[in-house]
């Protein structure tokens, strides 16, 4: 199938939401993972298919976009971090009181096999928003929000004047000074960005000294920054935008220290600040892409003692229902977690020492509190929320 992938320049690329349609793949593996895909749905580019190495089975790109038998596993939820429950309306959650998120789009260039909010391919319509004007009266009227979050979805999968038309409106708004697109476009088509010089002139027009457009880049391994990808993200940068990087530590991709640190290097040499390592979600059919968080946390520290200052700015944290939790640091006892952003303001920067679970894969699988700083907030029940 050949689609436009929101360039209004020519941009044709090949789409493939079968994998029937894949060439390189076995007739034998096509049977078997259709039971997969009849539950979540398959989408790649022939772009990000021709990074895979299809001689070696336990190829990272592959395992990334290529649907798997574990994904039938019963774990997780639709919703592990109960976004719902933030929802204004559909599609803008405002969870953290200086930001908001807008869902406004719900297709991506690929469909990432770990996806965390993998309810929208499930439910499109859910959480999409389709109520433009009064996403941004609902901006105005609160001026607390200094940060919008255009996510989905991949805002980049939208043609360049539909972007523009809500960053245009979201720039009439006066305290709202970051707009940050959250998109894994640069990894999965950077001629998205490349062949269309009208999103680089968007990006320099709304990106400006007190009121810049972060690109919120999600590379996963270091194969993806390949010549092209680099490419486009050095042109997101001379247009204005200040470009970082945020990923899950993903089990057969980079839950391992030395491509870890490979990434986190490389993506500091490009200039995409590692801003978040993610715990990845508990998401329903996701276990097989996931580590518990005491070994993540290992496995964050020994790269990061390999890099340079500026590689390993990236915190690990769980977007927990509570807020973000980083995991800070951990003993033969005790894991130690901070609220990294809350919720509640007022949990915000406090610390956690919890009785140590290897085990555990989510915060709510730590249930004994050893201390709490400050303690004297209203008492918490951990555990199964
Ligand atoms: S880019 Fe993000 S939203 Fe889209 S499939 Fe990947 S993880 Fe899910």
């Amino acid at each position: 199938m050949n689609r436009d992938s929101g360039s209004e320049t020519k941009n044709i690329m090949k789409y493939f939401n079968k994998l029937e349609q894949i060439e390189s793949f076995r007739d034998k593996e096509k049977n078997t993972l259709s039971s997969v895909t009849e539950k979540f749905d398959f989408r790649c580019n022939e772009y990000y298919l021709s990074l895979i190495n299809w001689d070696d089975p336990d190829d990272p790109i592959r395992r990334a976009i290529i649907p798997s038998i574990e994904e039938l596993d019963e774990w997780g939820r639709l919703d592990p971090s109960n976004e719902h429950t933030y929802s204004v309306m559909p599609g803008l959650e405002h969870k953290y009181n200086s930001t908001v998120l807008l869902l406004v789009s719900n297709v991506c260039e690929g469909i990432c096999r770990y996806c965390f909010r993998k309810r929208i391919f499930i439910n499109p319509q859910s959480e999409y928003l389709r109520d433009l004007p009064a996403a941004i009266r609902y901006i105005k009227e609160h001026t607390e929000i200094t940060n919008v979050l255009l996510t989905g979805g991949d805002p980049l999968v939208l043609k360049t004047s539909k972007l523009e038309e809500i960053i245009s409106q979201l720039r009439t708004i006066d305290h709202v000074h970051i707009v940050r697109i959250g998109t894994k476009m640069p990894a999965f088509n950077p001629y998205r960005i490349i062949n269309d010089p009208d999103l680089l002139k968007m990006i320099e027009k709304y990106s400006s000294e007190w009121k810049k457009i972060y690109i919120m880049m999600h590379f996963i391994h270091p194969r993806e920054l390949t010549d092209a990808a680099v490419k486009a993200v050095t042109m997101l940068q001379k247009a204005g935008a200040i470009t970082t990087n945020q990923m899950p530590l993903i089990k057969g991709i980079n839950a391992d220290y030395k491509i870890l640190a490979e990434l986190l290097k490389k993506l500091s040499f490009i200039g995409a600040v590692p801003y978040y390592i993610f715990q990845c979600r508990p998401a329903m059919g996701n276990k097989a892409y996931t580590v518990p968080i005491e070994q993540g946390y290992e496995i964050v520290q020994k790269a990061k003692s390999l890099v340079s200052g500026l590689a390993k700015r990236a915190r690990y944290v769980m977007s927990h229902s509570s807020g973000k939790i980083e995991v800070v640091g951990k003993t033969e006892q005790c894991t130690i977690f901070k609220y990294h952003r809350a919720a509640d303001d007022l949990e915000s920067g406090r610390i956690m020492v919890l009785k140590s679970n290897p085990n555990a894969y989510w915060f709510d699988d730590y249930t004994e509190i050893i201390e709490e700083y400050p303690n004297n907030l209203p008492y918490r029940i951990y555990g199964p929320e």
